[in-house]
């Protein structure tokens, strides 16, 4: 392919140019807002503080930890001085937010998301060069609608025996990702977005998104435009990764899809993303969650954070930072002398970041 090395490449410094903006600051340095998170988190996040450290990068971290309990203005272990730090900083990483499963409080990530308008989650999948997997060619950017459809947090028993979840889908979340999408392949030199959604089964949630992205996509005659079958989408997307360049779709199916992205390149352990907010915010984690199998043993792979974090940096317009790490990353993997476990190797999480310092 044309464009290789993607978003990866300081030969595509705009990776988030719709979003780029100018912080507050009072000195050289930018403050950003970080959230160690759940599990692996704090390991994770440890590995970019020392990255960004020996890389030099002028950028204050701004630590935020969620409450211990409930906070009634947010009604999330969220409190409101978690969210203003990120509407005041603007910019900011997060680590992974663990969720009970059934039962207890409003999701942390949904609340951050609903809270500030995190309306598009970009996560870019990218073969990596040195790091062999079934396919070498793979160089896709899944683009998540971040704030409603099965995410919407209307769920309730109708009677004993019978739950109902509700999917919400509007005309205004579904032309502002969609939008967001097609703008993205065209500022990035992406030839094609592909919408992805079960409008056969789901015909009125899905059908009002495709309107939607049929609407945009009239606007971008110079991008191809095609609508994709989840359920086949997954089935080209183990077969061929090529076949793909821009994927846009509706809340839950960009969670899956991604994850199953991640799988074509060497896992969960790899995959950045970054949230964009209507105002500029963009808050970068990585796709992955808490981990809690691997959490505290000093074993997770730091990579999918550091690229986050990555974003991050070509979002505030420090792309000589972002490419000197990204590059250091890179060069550790495919080296293939440090390595953490999920990618096959016995290093822990402190010696291939140590590795990593020393590529820098
Ligand atoms: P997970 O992503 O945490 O883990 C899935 C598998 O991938 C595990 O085997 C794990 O060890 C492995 N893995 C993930 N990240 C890795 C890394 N950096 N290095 C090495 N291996 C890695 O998914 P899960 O177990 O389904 O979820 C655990 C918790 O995380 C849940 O509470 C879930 O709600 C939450 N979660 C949070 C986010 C987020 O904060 N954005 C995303 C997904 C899941």
């Amino acid at each position: 392919r044309s464009r290789a090395n993607g978003i990866f490449s300081s030969a595509n410094p705009s990776f988030f140019a719709r979003g780029f903006l100018s912080v507050p600051s009072d000195s050289n340095l930018i403050t950003a807002t970080l959230f160690p998170g759940d599990g692996i988190g704090p390991e994770i996040a440890e590995s970019v503080k020392q990255v960004f450290k020996v890389a030099d990068v002028p950028i204050e971290w701004e630590e935020q930890f969620v409450g211990t309990e409930v906070d009634p203005r947010t009604q999330s272990f969220l409190t409101l001085e978690n969210l203003e730090s990120v509407r005041r900083n603007r910019v900011g990483l997060k680590g992974p937010m663990a969720t009970p499963v059934g039962k207890g409080h409003r999701s942390l990530n949904l609340t951050l998301r609903k809270e500030l308008g995190l309306y598009a989650n970009v996560r870019p999948c990218y073969s990596l060069p040195g790091y062999k997997t079934k396919y070498d060619d793979v160089d896709l950017i899944t683009i998540r609608e971040n704030t409603e459809g099965e995410y919407s947090g209307l769920e309730h028993q109708v009677v004993r025996g019978v739950v109902e979840s509700i999917k919400i889908i509007t005309r205004q979340a579904s032309l502002r990702v969609a939008e967001y999408a097609f703008h993205y392949a065209k500022t990035h030199g992406r030839q094609r977005v592909s919408a992805i959604h079960k409008a056969n089964i789901m015909q009125k949630t899905d059908g009002l998104f495709l309107k939607c992205c049929q609407e945009v996509a009239e606007k971008y005659p110079e991008i191809t435009y095609e609508e994709v079958v989840i359920d086949n989408c997954c089935m080209m997307l183990v077969k061929n990764p090529a076949l793909f360049d821009v994927l846009v779709m509706p809340n839950l199916y960009g969670d899956i899809i991604s994850d199953l992205c991640a799988g074509l390149i060497g896992g969960l352990g790899l995959t950045p993303s970054c949230n964009i907010g209507e105002d500029g915010i963009a808050l970068a984690e990585a796709v992955h969650g808490s981990a809690p199998d691997i959490a505290g043993k000093n074993l997770a792979n730091p990579t999918a954070l550091l690229l986050s974090a990555v974003t991050m940096l070509r979002h505030l317009d420090l792309h000589e930072k972002a490419d000197r790490i990204q590059d250091a990353v890179l060069k550790t993997i495919a080296e293939g002398k440090y390595r953490t476990g999920d990618l096959g190797g016995n290093s822990t999480t402190t010696d291939f970041t140590k590795a990593i310092c020393d590529h820098i």
